[in-house]
C-alpha cells in the first residue's frame, strides 16, 4: 500500500521519547496515527492529541489497527536498558526478540508490509575504529544490543521471502526535545537530561563516569543526534522503503563530543554552574562512539538540521525548564 499524507500508520511505543517525536511529526505531516504503547516506560501526555490512543500490549492491539488499512508500522516499543538487560535478559528477549516476531507475523497475516524499525548504536559493540559504517563488524556488549541485532537477522529474512519493505534505524546518542516532547523518564541514566536537572536544582552534581579513557580529555565521547531530526529519517525510510528489501542506517552528527564538552555546552546555555565530579568508569562504557551517517544522506536524502551539540542542549533545556514551570504550576 502507498504511503502518502492521509494513510493510516501504527506507532507502537508512541508514548516514549522518540516514538512520541515520531508520531507527533507523522500528525503534524497529515498521517493518521494510531498509537500503542503499554505506558511502562512511556507518558501519556506525550501521544500527540491527534493521534488515536490504545493503551495496552502491542501484540494484543494490533490485530484491529493493522486491519484498518494500515500503510506501515513504525516500530519502537522495546525495552531499552542497558543494565537491565545484563540482570534480566529473558525480558529483553522474550520483549524485544519475540514480540517483534510476532508483530511481523500480524503484519504478514494483515497485508502490511512496511516497517521502519528503531534500532541502535549498541548493535556495534566495542569500535575497533571511527567513524562507524553499517560495514563493521557487530559485537554486541549486552543484551540489549543483542536482540536489536537478532531482530535484523529476522527483518532480512522476512524481507527476501515474504516481500517485507523495512528500514533499520541505528541510532547514536538521541537527545534534545521538540515542543512539549523531550526526554521525562521515571528513571533518568543519560547525560545530558541528568546535567540538566542539576542546572534546574533537582541534583547537586553530575558525576562524570571515569576521565582516563584515551580521549583528548579522558572523558567519553559520544555522536549526539536530535530527536526531530530523527524523526525525519524515520518518514523518508518509510516513504522510501520497497517490498522484499531491508536497508539498514547509522544516524548521528559524525561529530564526537566528550561528557566534558557535554557539561561545558549545558553551562553556557543554562548559565548555572552546574558542579561536576568525576566517579569510576561505568561497566561497559566505550571510549568513543561517533557515526558515519553518509549512507542514509545519500540513499535517505536525509539532512539533520538541529544537530549540532548547542541547538540540542538548548532545545532539552527549553523542555526541562518547561517541566519545572508545569510541575510548579500543578502544585498551587
Ligand atoms: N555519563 C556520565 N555521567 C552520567 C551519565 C552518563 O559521565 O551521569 C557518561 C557515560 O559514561 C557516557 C556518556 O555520558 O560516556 C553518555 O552516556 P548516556 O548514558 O547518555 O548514553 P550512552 O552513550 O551510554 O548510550
Amino acid at each position: 500500500m502507498t504511503l502518502t499524507p492521509g494513510s493510516h500508520v501504527l506507532v507502537t511505543g508512541g508514548a516514549g521519547y522518540v516514538g512520541s517525536v515520531c508520531a507527533t511529526v507523522l500528525c503534524e505531516q497529515g498521517y493518521r496515527v494510531t498509537v500503542i504503547d503499554d505506558l511502562s516506560t512511556g507518558n501519556r501526555a506525550a501521544v500527540p492529541s491527534e493521534a488515536t490512543f490504545v493503551e495496552g500490549d502491542v501484540l494484543d492491539a494490533a490485530p484491529s489497527v493493522l486491519a484498518d488499512d494500515c500503510a506501515a508500522v513504525f516500530h519502537f516499543a522495546a525495552k531499552s536498558l542497558v543494565g537491565e538487560s545484563v540482570e534480566t535478559p529473558a525480558k529483553y528477549w522474550h520483549g524485544n526478540v519475540v514480540t517483534t516476531l510476532q508483530l511481523l507475523d500480524l503484519m504478514r497475516a494483515a497485508g502490511v508490509d512496511n516497517l521502519v524499525f528503531s534500532s541502535t548504536a549498541a548493535c556495534y559493540g566495542e569500535p575497533e575504529t571511527v567513524p562507524i559504517t553499517e560495514e563493521m563488524p557487530t559485537r554486541p556488549t549486552n543484551p540489549y544490543g543483542a536482540t536489536k541485532l537478532s531482530i535484523d537477522a529476522i527483518i532480512t529474512s522476512y524481507a527476501a521471502a515474504y516481500g517485507l519493505g523495512a528500514t533499520s534505524l541505528r541510532y547514536f546518542n538521541v537527545a534534545g526535545a521538540y515542543g512539549e516532547v523531550g526526554e521525562n523518564r521515571a528513571v533518568e541514566t543519560h547525560l545530558i537530561p541528568l546535567v540538566l536537572q542539576v542546572a534546574m536544582g533537582f541534583r547537586e552534581k553530575i558525576f562524570i563516569f571515569g576521565d582516563d579513557f584515551p580521549t583528548a580529555d579522558g572523558t567519553c565521547i559520544r555522536d549526539y543526534i536530535h530527536v526531530r531530526d530523527l524523526a525525519d529519517a524515520h518518514l523518508l525510510a518509510a516513504t522510501s522503503n520497497e517490498p522484499g528489501t531491508h536497508r539498514i542506517f547509522n544516524l548521528g552528527s559524525g561529530d564526537g563530543f566528550s561528557v566534558r564538552q557535554v557539561i561545558d555546552t549545558c553551562r553556557e546555555v543554562t548559565g548555572h554552574p552546574i558542579p561536576a565530579e568525576v566517579a569510576p568508569r561505568r561497566a561497559g562504557d566505550p571510549a568513543t562512539l561517533i557515526a558515519s551517517s553518509a549512507r542514509a544522506v545519500a540513499d535517505l536524502g536525509w539532512r539533520p538540521q538541529r544537530s549540532d551539540l548547542h541547538t540540542i542542549v538548548q532545545d532539552a533545556w527549553s523542555f526541562t525548564a518547561g517541566l519545572g514551570d508545569r510541575a510548579h504550576a500543578a502544585r498551587r
